[in-house]
């Protein structure tokens, strides 16, 4: 069954009396190459435990079950349920979950599935929830060690930009917590059924296995990227000044030099680690003037 061929997809969903689901971000791959570049670049070990969410009519389920020693996929769309069974049921080594992917106790489904192997995610993502399921992947405490997903080609170039480009954004910041993103290659708006409007990207996020950044405050340390975003063409102490923190604009201005920046500086110029410096030098402000926030 050639799982990328556009008559076999309508076909296959045709049997199964269900229709495309917008509402779900439906884009099946139709290059047969793509699946199997995804598979291929999402882990290195073949005794690995491999997480897909979405997967569609099976094409990528396929190509990670050909390589990996477990694979689970997580698929909210139950008429799609059947249609898998036909197309992937056939490995012992893949377990398909009709379940929502954004409320799936992902700790528990490592631990079930996972059996100590190393655990990966790779996935074509839905484009309605991108950020979302990225946010909770990334703060799941589950133990994945990277995540290789598809998204929008602009949000690719925002999740791999570095400070200061046009697209680095408080996502960007946030990410860099957690991981180390790099661009993999594009997908052509042309390899998806239905065509989507705009091109596509793969990117892999290796998650750092012990955080190296470690900020007083993770309250802080996220309300001061969030403020500095919020205002991007505001200056970094004008910005900081809409936190509400009970600091003066000349205790805001000295905790910003502290920190190893100008106070005239924009946000968007500051990495991961120079938020969590940023962070901790208005922590230690805000100790000074015997205010502590909740960490
Ligand atoms: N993996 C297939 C492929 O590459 O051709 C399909 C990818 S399609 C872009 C996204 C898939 O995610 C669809 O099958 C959709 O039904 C599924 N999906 C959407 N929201 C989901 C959620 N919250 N949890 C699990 N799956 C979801």
């Amino acid at each position: 069954m050639n799982l990328c061929q556009p008559s076999e997809i309508r076909r296959l969903m045709e049997e199964a009396g269900i229709r495309f689901r917008q509402e779900y971000g439906q884009n099946f791959l139709t290059d047969p190459s793509v699946p199997a570049r995804i598979a291929e670049a999402c882990a290195e070990e073949a005794e690995s435990f491999v997480l897909e969410i979405g997967p569609g009519i099976g094409s990528l389920t396929r190509e990670l079950a050909e390589r990996y020693a477990r694979v689970v996929a997580v698929e909210i769309d139950g008429g799609l349920i059947p249609v898998l069974e036909k197309t992937v049921g056939n490995y012992g080594n893949l377990t398909v979950l009709h379940e929502d992917a954004m409320k799936t106790d992902l700790g528990e489904l490592v631990r079930t599935y996972g059996e100590g192997r190393r655990a990966v995610v790779c996935a074509n993502l839905p484009y309605y929830i991108t950020t979302p399921i990225l946010m909770r992947l990334l703060e799941s405490e589950a133990g994945f060690s990277s995540l290789t997903v598809m998204v929008q080609s602009e949000v690719a170039e925002r999740l791999t930009a570095g400070p200061g480009e046009r697209a680095y954004g408080a996502i960007t910041a946030v990410l860099g917590y957690y991981g180390r993103a790099r661009r993999l290659f594009r997908v052509p708006a042309g390899c998806f059924l239905p065509v989507p409007k705009v091109d596509s990207a793969v990117i892999r996020v290796d998650l750092y296995p012990e955080r190296p950044f470690r900020p007083q405050s993770e309250k802080l340390f996220f309300g001061s990227i969030r403020a500095a975003f919020g205002q991007r063409r505001k200056t970094l102490l004008n910005a900081l000044g809409s936190m509400g923190l009970p600091l003066t604009k000349e205790a805001l201005s000295a905790a910003i030099e502290a920190a190893g920046q100008s106070p005239n500086v924009r946000g968007e110029r500051l990495s991961t680690a120079d938020f969590v410096r940023l962070s901790d030098a208005l922590f230690t402000a805000m100790q000074q003037n015997s205010v502590v926030p909740g960490t």
